[in-house]
């Protein structure tokens, strides 16, 4: 447990508190515990911040609060809506740089798709985001607010997550883990509903399958071809595609799980039956994968098109008996899909 004192960390942001961390500090305040549950209870589930608030604690404690926690905000600084409902927001970030979120309801679900890192180290040829460059990574508490501001301050509904955003999210893995045990710890969100998507990063894998929340894992692959998925991704180069493999197989079996793997289908790239095939002998056992086949969304300047082999795709994966879903492009009209993040205002 962190002993927090007002006197050694002066600095720590309010979200970042344990309910530990709280009591701790009430404590050393000369305050009942319950005081540390109400605060709880006004950040956490009433969406309340602002100590000045908390209208049943004494007014010098609500002071003190004030004094000894930081509670830094998102700003909102654009936001576009897409015609299918999709909204995404691009926010100043409380430690510097900017970051966009995408909220897509559909029928009774409503996902948003997070950032884990200020633009993205990985230069995948076909994604908008990756065009930027890795700025900073995020801190936990700044991946958390992005779902706790649409859901306290913009009054949206939120009953999946996806670190779908700009970001890898094993390249900055534990403020990813931190966020994490907010959503399920703080802010009552069931890991179940939380799916980590991965460019691959082996030993990130092997520490994620350690873990006991029940989120779910996907990993960008894309092409099960190693010369084709090196011309597409950059660090695949680096790091082999068995070395990744084995890595989703351990996770597959501590965990009991099946992972998904995310394949972009691109024109005339990686979409005809020798990709079909070498995805075959990707999922050959002991793996336990299911396909989500994902319908490119263009990105101005770059040479990529949607693939018009989608359905024939999935039908050649579904007669190999490979359990095989398509996701449509939401959100693609106000460049809010999977890899047009690029913070264009426009
Ligand atoms: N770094 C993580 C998260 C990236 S975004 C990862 O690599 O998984 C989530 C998914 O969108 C990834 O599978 C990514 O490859 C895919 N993607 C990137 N650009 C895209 C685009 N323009 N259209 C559709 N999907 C894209």
């Amino acid at each position: 447990m962190v002993r927090v004192t007002p006197s050694t960390t002066p600095t720590q942001p309010l979200w970042t508190l344990s309910q530990e961390n709280l009591q701790a500090w009430m404590a050393a305040e000369g305050h009942p515990p319950y005081r540390a549950s109400q605060v709880w209870q006004w950040v956490w589930e009433k969406g309340v911040s602002d100590f000045s608030q908390m209208s049943n604690l004494p007014a010098a404690l609500r002071q003190a609060l004030a004094e000894a926690f930081p509670v830094p905000e998102l700003q909102l600084l654009h936001e576009r809506k897409s015609q299918d409902g999709t909204r995404k927001f691009l926010w100043q970030l409380p430690e510097g740089g900017t970051v966009e979120t995408v909220w897509i309801p559909h029928q009774d679900r409503a996902t948003v798709c997070v950032s884990s890192q200020v633009g993205c180290s990985l230069n995948c040829r076909f994604c908008a985001t990756g065009q930027l460059g890795l700025e900073r990574q995020l801190q936990g508490y700044e991946i958390l607010l992005q779902v706790y501001t649409l859901k306290h301050r913009l009054r949206l509904p939120v009953t999946h997550i996806v670190y779908m955003g700009m970001g890898e999210p094993l390249l900055n893995y534990s403020a990813v883990i931190e966020s994490l045990e907010g959503f399920s710890q703080k802010m009552g969100l069931s890991p179940r509903r939380i799916t980590i998507s991965t460019v691959g990063i082996p030993k990130g894998i092997r520490r994620l399958a350690e873990r006991k929340e029940p989120f779910e894992l996907a990993f960008s692959l894309h092409s099960a071809i190693p010369e084709k998925r090196q011309k597409l991704i950059p660090l695949a180069a680096h790091i082999s595609l068995e070395e990744v493999r084995e890595a989703l197989i351990t996770y597959g079996q501590t965990r009991q799980e099946w992972v998904t793997l995310e394949y972009v289908l691109l024109a005339g790239e990686n979409d005809g039956p020798e990709d079909a095939e070498a995805l075959r002998a990707f999922i050959a056992p002991p793996l336990q994968a299911k396909v989500n086949l994902i319908v490119y969304n263009p990105v101005p300047g770059l040479p990529f098109r949607p693939s018009p082999r989608l359905k024939a795709f999935q039908q050649a994966l579904l007669r190999m008996g490979i359990i095989t879903t398509i996701r449509y492009s939401r959100g693609a009209d106000v460049a809010a899909g999977c890899g047009q993040l690029a913070r264009q205002t426009g």
